[in-house]
């Protein structure tokens, strides 16, 4: 415990692109109004982690990373009334202060709330030094706390390191087919990319009803996966065309999702849609990318370009209604999760999430030893 009320938490910490993660010990300072101190059980790796890893997106260091977990609650701070302690929680970025014009009209991801934790994190290193909140959860790390819209409770029989994907990458694919472009039954859908992310708006198209998915990947590994979870077909980028025609009789397609960071993905995707067909644009590339679109077609064609951020989710909805079709069988998370470390080795993690030869790698955490310590 520290002097301030707040407890110290194993973390990794990231000080600069490029190098490598450090395991040390931090500062956690308590749960003020409206939020709640979280025990953290499991914690998958992003996209969103390389990309400020790697240089792609700006972020300050030194910084803990990690938004896509679950945990329990362990303490609660004033006036949090949608959890308990000993509750079981999906964590995730998403904050909502439930009063501005967005939250009053059910745009959580838009919230524009003036909370505290906007303003600072609530983790210092040993010598007073401020560490980041990463994207507003810092979940790589033992605890967190962060605001109560951040976290929704869950069926405790579903495993931590399955339930932890709910939290940023099966809710941002999932997402942005029912929330972001409401595909509908028999919709003509292509995702583009076939990570964690994509494979997830493979399965919300499935769920839909979409027929044909075809997804699109240049690793043969992934149209395979894409297979498993409900792609009707599959191809590498060069093939999508006459793929696309093949399968839709001529048509294009309703609906085309960009799941991939890689801005290659981008340059095309317009065309491969039909008259009154949406651009879903979910994956988020480096800074300073752009595409040329031609406004003529859009407006000819009555196309529409969306964008979709987190899937464009509302946590206390959306992760329950998941996880019902997970306990359902519609829903697959246990065949994304490809492999677990532990916080030690979280960059190897980061490694094989960069290879892309996972579909999601998931940092679990041990607190027998932690409890052990504390009481012997
Ligand atoms: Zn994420
Ligand atoms: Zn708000």
């Amino acid at each position: 415990m520290s002097g301030n009320g707040g407890v110290t938490v194993r973390a990794a910490v990231s000080r600069g692109v490029g190098m490598a993660t450090s395991i040390e010990e931090l500062l956690l300072a308590a749960p003020g109004t409206d939020e709640v101190r979280v025990a953290i059980d499991a914690c998958a790796v992003c996209h969103s982690d390389l990309m400020f890893l790697d240089g792609g997106w700006s972020i300050d260091f030194p910084v803990v990373l990690g938004h896509e977990a679950t945990g329990r609650v362990v303490e609660l701070g004033e006036g949090v009334d949608n959890v308990a302690v000993g509750d079981r929680v999906v964590v995730s970025l998403i904050r909502a202060c439930g009063d501005c014009r967005a939250c009053r009209r059910g745009h959580d991801v838009a919230c524009t709330g003036d909370l505290a934790l906007r303003h600072r994190s609530p983790l210092s290193d040993l010598n007073g030094e401020p560490v980041a909140q990463g994207l507003g959860t810092a979940a790589f790390a033992e605890q967190v706390v962060v605001h109560r819209s951040q976290v929704v409770t869950f069926e405790h029989s579903v495993p931590a390191e399955v339930a932890a994907l709910l939290g940023c990458g099966v809710l941002t694919g999932v997402g942005a087919v029912t929330n972001t472009a409401q595909v509908g039954s028999e919709d003509a859908v292509v995702v583009i990319g076939c990570g964690g992310v994509g494979l997830s708006v493979v399965q919300g198209s499935r769920l839909a009803g979409a027929d044909p998915i075809i997804a699109v990947d240049p690793l043969v590994a992934k149209q395979e996966a894409a297979l498993r979870f409900g792609a009707t077909h599959a191809t590498e980028p060069d093939g999508i065309a006459d793929l696309l025609a093949e399968a839709t009789g001529g048509r294009l397609a309703d609906h085309v999702f960009v799941t991939t960071a890689a801005p290659g993905a981008f340059t095309g995707a317009a065309s491969l849609l039909d008259r009154m067909g949406s651009l879903v644009l979910v994956g988020i590339p480096a800074e300073g990318v752009t595409v040329d679109i031609d406004p003529g077609v859009l407006a000819i064609s009555n196309q529409k370009i969306l964008g979709s951020k987190m899937g464009t989710a509302r946590l206390a909805e959306d992760v329950p209604r998941l996880v019902d079709q997970y306990l359902a069988g519609r829903l697959d998370l246990d065949g994304m999760v490809t492999s677990t470390h532990p916080l030690n080795d979280i960059d190897t993690a980061f490694a094989e999430a960069r290879s892309g030869e996972v579909i999601r790698t998931v940092v679990v955490f041990d607190h027998t030893d932690r409890l052990e310590e504390a009481t012997g």
